[in-house]
């Protein structure tokens, strides 16, 4: 790769994007540099103004609902189911206005959002549903990969996911018109790829068509990205091994609750999220996260919803309980370590903590 000369966006670019488009099932497939201008190319492809509204659950990263502010939209937090914490339908109902554009369902730890009932919505309301898939790779929904069944699916190759090149992201879609609109706003708006331009196939002319942007994938990480999408179904199987072993040493733990596992979806374990029965413990979740650390367990909590943080509690007045199913959720919420290299005396050696932990502060 580097042998040929190209270290920006050229061939290894446009061979990721033709093997994950492949590997996905979708027409289309768009490397980008981050999810986050994945999902920013999607809303300005399904033409996105301000003042419109984009439904979003409150239980995601900031990234999702932060794209819609792009526009001067309003990204309408809506509350999550309490056993998948994916996006309610119900709550997707009542939010919905005429100044409603689009939805952003997000597949949690990569278990997919029950998609039917939001596509009927879209389909009755007109809008456009572009998934957030920054864990779901990779996933299917009732036998269908997730990245063909949405108008738009984004995907994150952020350092932590499931397929890392460092930073990257990719948009797929089945729809021509919307992926060239996606091309050409990942590179200042110009019509032709610049690598194109460059080759004896093109020639030094382009055109500037929008004021784009600048969200194109190095040829370096679609390196790295073609070398991981290669490890991809072996990675998967380790983490559903590391998964089935947590099942089996928590299942039965009064002060624990193990991810519930939709029959609709599979689950790519991108995280385990372990939830605490409260009521069983003497200590809270910050203080069993405190406990885990000094056993030198690393965890994290996704995460705290949109709607507790300042920015969204100043510009749209929120209070905690606004969304009660993600508050409550929150505060019970622990992401156990699972990556593919884990070796199994990493993962018994985390069991015994989270059980010694558990055991000794039950009531
Ligand atoms: C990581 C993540 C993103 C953002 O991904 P980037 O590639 O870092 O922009 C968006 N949504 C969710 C749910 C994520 O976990």
């Amino acid at each position: 790769m580097i042998a040929s000369k190209w270290l920006t966006t050229g061939p290894k670019v446009r061979e990721f994007e033709r093997l994950f488009a492949e590997y996905v099932g979708a027409q289309h497939a768009i490397a980008v540099n981050s999810a986050t201008a994945a999902m920013h190319l999607a809303l300005e492809a399904a033409g996105i103004q301000a003042d419109d509204e984009v439904i979003v659950p409150t239980f995601t990263f900031a990234a999702t609902a932060e794209v819609v502010r792009y526009f001067d939209a309003t990204p309408r937090l809506v509350d999550i189911d309490p056993d998948t914490f994916n996006i309610d339908s119900t709550e997707v109902e009542r939010a919905i206005t005429p100044q409603t554009k689009a939805i952003i369902p997000v597949h949690v730890a990569g278990q997919a959002a029950d998609l039917d009932p939001i596509l009927r919505l879209a389909q009755e309301h007109n809008l456009t549903v572009i998934e957030d898939a920054a864990h779901a790779l990779p996933t299917t929904y009732k036998e269908r990969m997730i990245g063909t069944i949405g108008d738009f699916t984004t995907y994150s190759f952020y350092a932590t996911k499931t397929l890392a090149t460092g930073e990257g992201g990719m948009i797929t879609t089945n729809d021509e018109e919307w992926a060239t609109r996606c091309r050409i706003m990942s590179l200042h708006g110009i019509s032709k790829d610049a690598w194109k331009r460059y080759t004896s196939e093109g020639s030094w002319y382009y055109e500037i068509t929008a004021p784009g942007f600048k969200y194109n994938l190095t040829d370096i990480a679609a390196a790295i990205g073609l070398v991981q999408l290669a490890k991809l179904e072996a990675m998967n199987e380790r983490r559903q091994e590391i998964a089935r072993r947590y099942d089996e040493a928590f299942g039965t733990h009064p002060a624990l609750t193990i991810p519930y596992r939709a029959p609709y979806s599979s689950h790519p374990f991108h995280l385990y999220v372990l939830r605490l029965n409260l009521d069983a413990l003497r200590i809270d979740r910050n203080a069993f996260i405190e406990h885990l650390r000094a056993f030198n367990v690393g965890t994290s909590v996704h995460w705290i919803p949109l709607h507790m943080h300042p920015y969204y509690q100043d510009k749209y007045g929120f209070k905690p309980d606004d969304f009660p199913v993600a508050h409550q959720l929150y505060h019970r919420i622990i992401s156990l370590p699972i990556y593919s290299a884990m070796t199994d005396q990493d993962v018994d050696y985390v069991i015994d903590a989270v059980v010694h932990i558990a055991d000794t502060h039950r009531v």
